[in-house]
């Protein structure tokens, strides 16, 4: 038992730590970045492939630190009562555009009476890491559906692509950290999402064919006030 709470504490000690660390790089990221958009609007510019190049990867790295962050400070400070389709309108708006970019649709059927506790933000995080794998997963005609209801006080929420799948293996490793198959992947997308489901005390699970297409199921308490 003492020893159980010695780990805790020194967990509690790690989260703070690269919750502030990461805190700090992030500034620096963001005066970089501003400076290299600057650069980008200048007319005479004969380097405008690589300060595009350079403002990819800075948002990338950007991304990785968003990722951290979740993971090592999930808690929330600011709970409120959640409308899934509203946030689900605000991440049609950023996902729309990245879907058509691959040549896929999305399709939402979410009633307008679904509600639970939750923090807004992380809540649109945990469906933007999944969305993102679905999109990244197209092929040929990639199609993604997304929809909710309420069942015995709970909400589920189930997104659906007609992606390349996931093999058995890839289906136990998700959520591991660094567990990616893609060049570009940094393998913390679901991580982060099962993290923040866990401390919505929510649940997830993951069924997927090969060649076929994968769906998530995400389900929460619903709220009833
Ligand atoms: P990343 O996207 O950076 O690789 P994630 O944790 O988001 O990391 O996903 C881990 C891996 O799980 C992905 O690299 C991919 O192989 C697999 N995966 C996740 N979601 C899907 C999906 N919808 N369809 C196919 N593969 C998926
Ligand atoms: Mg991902």
């Amino acid at each position: 038992f003492n020893n159980e709470l010695q780990r805790s504490e020194k967990m509690e000690i790690i989260s703070e730590l690269a919750a502030s660390v990461a805190h700090e790089v992030r500034n620096p990221l963001q005066v970089t970045r501003g400076f290299l958009q600057l650069m980008t609007e200048q007319e005479d510019n004969k380097n405008k492939g690589y300060v595009r190049i350079a403002l990819e990867e800075l948002d990338r790295a950007s991304g990785i630190i968003t990722d951290f962050l979740t993971f090592a400070k999930p808690e929330f400070d600011h709970i409120v009562s959640l409308n899934i389709a509203d946030e689900f309108d605000h991440i049609e708006g950023i996902l729309v555009p990245m879907a058509n970019l691959e040549g896929g649709k999305i399709t939402t059927d979410i009633p307008p009476n679904l509600w639970i506790r939750g923090n807004s933000s992380k809540f649109k995080q945990a469906f933007i890491n999944i969305i993102k794998n679905s999109i990244e997963a197209l092929q040929g005609e990639g199609q993604i559906d997304i929809w909710a209801y309420a069942q015995d006080g709970i909400i589920k929420v189930h997104v659906r692509d007609n992606g390349e799948g996931m093999d058995e293996e890839a289906l136990v490793r998700l959520g591991e950290p660094y567990f990616s198959n893609k060049i570009k992947g940094t393998g913390l997308g679901m991580m982060v999402t099962f993290r923040i489901v866990e401390a919505m005390h929510g649940q997830i699970s993951f069924t997927s064919t090969k060649g076929v297409g994968t769906e998530a199921v995400v389900s929460f308490a619903a709220f009833v006030e």
